[in-house]
């Protein structure tokens, strides 16, 4: 089934207590896209600058990435700069340069209109509709968001979350948006705006899953080699949306599969620095972690 993911493709400059790199490859989009593009092909739809290296979409194209919604304009690429501290939960961003960016709007190539499986990665919930409007059958549409949206555009926001399927937002975000503490009952409080399903990312602490009748918690993959998290709530998206559009569903229990492979994923991610592990990743290396996960929670 066709996936299509729209979002932000960056040169990141990074720092973590394990090493730092300077303009390298980012993005919500990207991180899905190699996340995902281990279960299936995907569709990229993002915009760069001139200066953006035509490899890095070359490399997106031999991962059966297609490319053909990725727009190059005048002007220069989104960067973003960050830094983790040292418990690695949480980004402190030092700066945003939106550059071309600022300027999207998220429009699609037509043959991509048809896609079956959308996934609105974190970006002004205005471009979020403008993707929504367009795709015409959409059997599955799942949405991020950020804590810069829910303060300045809520009612967007919140208008949005009225029209998707299913969020993936992160703890901080889904407190912050329904001033709810209780995760929980802060993802019920979710579902009443209309969504079928609310997924939370907890960090090193993992995800929970939120149905109306269910609650599916997962813990994170133990691994013992963090060095940059940067791109493990996109990652964890692409595994999970991946895993969907490949299996062609979102049944209660498909959908906590995917939790499943989003968290093993993400967990791959986080061992090297931009997408350097994602790169070198295989479908096997996948299914290897997601054995492994099932005997580690089995008793
Ligand atoms: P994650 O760690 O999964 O939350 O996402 C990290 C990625 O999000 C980085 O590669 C950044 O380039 C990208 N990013 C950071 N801030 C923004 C923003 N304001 N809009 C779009 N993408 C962003």
């Amino acid at each position: 089934m066709s996936l299509l993911v729209v979002g932000s493709i960056a040169l990141d400059s990074v720092k973590t207590p394990y090493g730092e790199v300077s303009e390298v490859l980012g993005g919500s989009a990207v991180y899905f896209a190699y996340a995902a593009s281990l279960f299936t092909p995907v569709r990229v739809v993002g915009v760069v600058g001139e200066d953006f290296p035509q490899r890095y979409i070359d490399e997106l194209a031999g991962r059966g990435v297609d490319i053909s919604g990725v727009l190059r304009t005048a002007g220069r690429t989104f960067r973003w700069k960050g830094r983790y501290e040292q418990s690695m939960n949480e980004a402190e961003t030092i700066a945003v340069e939106l550059n071309v960016l600022g300027e999207f709007d998220g429009k699609l190539p037509g043959d991509f209109t048809d896609s079956e499986y959308v996934f609105l990665a974190n970006g002004p919930p205005s471009v979020q509709h403008g993707v929504l409007d367009q795709v015409r059958s959409p059997r599955l549409t799942v949405a991020d968001t950020m804590n810069h949206w829910i303060t300045d555009t809520r009612a967007e926001l919140a208008r949005l979350i009225g029209r998707v399927d299913g969020l993936v937002m992160n703890d901080q975000e889904i407190r912050l948006y329904t001033g709810e503490q209780n995760l929980p009952r802060a993802g019920r409080k979710l579902l009443e705006e209309g969504p079928d399903f609310v997924v939370v990312k907890k960090g090193e602490h993992g995800s929970l899953l939120v149905t109306k009748d269910d609650f599916f918690a997962v813990p994170a993959f133990p691994s013992a080699d963090v060095s940059d998290p940067t791109g493990a709530g996109d990652s964890f998206a692409g595994g999970m949306m991946g895993h969907l559009a490949r299996v062609g569903g979102a049944t209660a229990g498909q959908l906590k599969r995917a939790l499943i492979y989003g968290t093993v994923v993400a967990s791959i991610n986080v061992e090297e620095f931009s997408l350097s592990r994602l790169a070198s990743a295989t479908r096997d290396d996948v299914e290897k972690r997601y054995e492994q996960f099932r005997n580690m929670t089995r008793f």
